[in-house]
């Protein structure tokens, strides 16, 4: 049985230029029946102990404090909450009232995700977020006033038009504020996004390659000059905060998606629940799912790999030869070794890691890892 559930609410009130979530604007909505059929979603499993708990979104700070209220409730009422080592929210800044921190603080969440992605106002402006620098800090205040410490930021580079000299202060300011954790993400432009309609049209001006990769350099040899554990491509932490329920995605292990476009992993399934908000809810609390995968033993394998590799830890030989009953070194020896060799990989007996100049071409890596062919046993 799974020990981590991730909680999917799409509700967003404005839309970002940049994002593909599974996302709907809030405005007529119906989100009272949205939490009542996410809540039979979730107990249609059963759960009644979980390791981590997650509700992400789109903003899950959109729903009103009774929402809000109703749906820490229903999560948390069955659950043995002695076992529940971490419970996230992703929070807008801008949505934080103290009404909303109070539900949060006297509920069982434990951690707070801020979506901050930059401290610069115009660049703020520039990307669609409608919350300002200020109301960052002001968040963080309160947040940690009520009592929560384990709080982290995501911050996006190589935004359109961002030089260095943003990227430095935004990672200056992160320092300044003396938070356990941060991801910070390279722009990636998505079909589908006001960002993708400028670039087809030659109107966004992104930074080059070389410019993002310096941009990648420069953050990660910052953050771990003060302190950061670069524990995942995208993720730095201080010891002891690194983001338990992520680790679950990264470790390949088994979660419940719960809500419209979740996806979750059960059973040798990985499956995506209905994104539609009305699909969603016309189907039974057993029958949300729009589609299973059963994965191939070969899928498995390489799954194992991508995932195991966005950690710095990387992949232990023998729990990899121990988890698929295979010999790590006639599957990949010699991708191994050409990777070590071209510098992209440690050379560390029993373990598969990447170095900073592996995951800055991660691609080139994963790709490495593909496998033409594996019989099932
Ligand atoms: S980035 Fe977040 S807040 Fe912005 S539209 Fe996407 S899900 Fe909503």
């Amino acid at each position: 049985m799974a020990n981590a559930a991730y909680i999917h609410i799409p509700f967003c009130s404005h839309i970002c230029y940049y994002c593909d979530f599974a996302k709907v604007l809030l405005e007529g909505q119906p989100v009272d029946d949205y939490i009542d059929s996410l809540l039979e979603e979730y107990r249609s499993y059963g759960i009644k102990s979980l390791r981590t708990l997650y509700i992400g979104g789109g903003t899950p700070t959109v729903l009103t404090v009774p929402q809000m209220e109703k749906l820490l409730t229903g999560l948390t009422q069955e659950l043995d909450l002695s076992l529940l080592e971490e419970f996230t929210v992703e929070a807008n800044p801008s949505d934080l009232s103290d009404e909303m921190i109070a539900v949060l603080a006297k509920s069982p969440v434990n951690r707070i995700s801020l979506g901050v992605q930059s401290f610069d106002d115009k660049l703020l402006q520039r990307i669609g977020r409608t919350h300002r620098e200020a109301e960052v800090y002001d968040a963080i205040a309160r947040l940690r006033t009520a009592g929560f410490e384990n709080i982290t930021i995501d911050l996006i580079y190589a935004l359109p038009g961002q030089e260095m000299a943003t990227v430095v202060s935004d990672v200056e300011k992160f320092l300044a504020l003396d938070l356990p954790h941060i991801a910070l993400y390279s722009l990636i432009l998505e079909n589908h996004t006001v960002f993708m309609n400028r670039e087809r049209r030659g109107l966004l001006h992104l930074p080059s390659e070389d410019k993002n990769a310096d941009m990648y350099e420069y953050i990660i040899e910052t953050l771990v000059k003060h302190g950061y554990e670069h524990y995942e491509v995208s993720n730095f932490s201080k010891p002891g905060f690194e983001s338990k329920h992520n680790l679950t995605y990264w470790d390949n292990a088994v979660y419940y998606g719960i809500g419209a476009g979740a996806s979750g992993y059960l059973d040798g399934v990985r499956y995506k629940n209905y994104g539609p908000v009305h699909h969603y809810l016309e189907a039974e609390a057993g029958q949300k799912r729009v589609n299973e995968e059963v994965l191939s033993l070969k899928e498995k394998v390489e799954e194992e790999m991508f995932l195991g590799l966005r950690k710095k830890s990387g992949v232990t030989i023998e729990s990899f030869e121990a988890k698929f009953q295979l010999d790590f070194h006639e599957l990949y020896g010699q991708q191994v070794k050409e990777l070590i060799g071209q510098g992209l990989l440690e050379d560390k007996p029993g373990l598969v890691q990447m170095t900073d100049k592996g995951f800055e071409l991660g691609n080139e890596v994963f790709e490495a890892f593909l496998l033409d062919d594996l019989p099932e046993k």
